[in-house]
């Protein structure tokens, strides 16, 4: 299972989950939002915790504290 952050828009929690053998996508179980189909759950994971790039985050240590939806412990793969 790969470490999702929780979601940018609702801040509920996001899963993976594939349509087909090669379409993996990240999606919040709140709201619905979903990340674009990838190859791969590793790269799904990946698109969906970027979105967070484009809100008001800052990295100390291996803690994430975002803007609005408290701090998030980083998981080091
Ligand atoms: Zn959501």
């Amino acid at each position: 299972m790969v470490k999702l952050l929780p979601c940018p828009f609702c801040g509920g929690e996001a899963y993976t989950w594939s349509d087909t053998v090669c379409e993996w996508r990240a999606e919040c179980k709140q709201c619905g939002a979903s990340s674009l189909p990838h190859t791969t759950e590793c790269r799904a994971a990946g698109a969906w915790n970027c979105r967070y790039l484009s809100n008001e985050i800052r990295l100390e240590g291996d803690t994430l504290y975002f803007e609005g939806l408290g701090t998030f412990k980083m998981v080091k793969a």
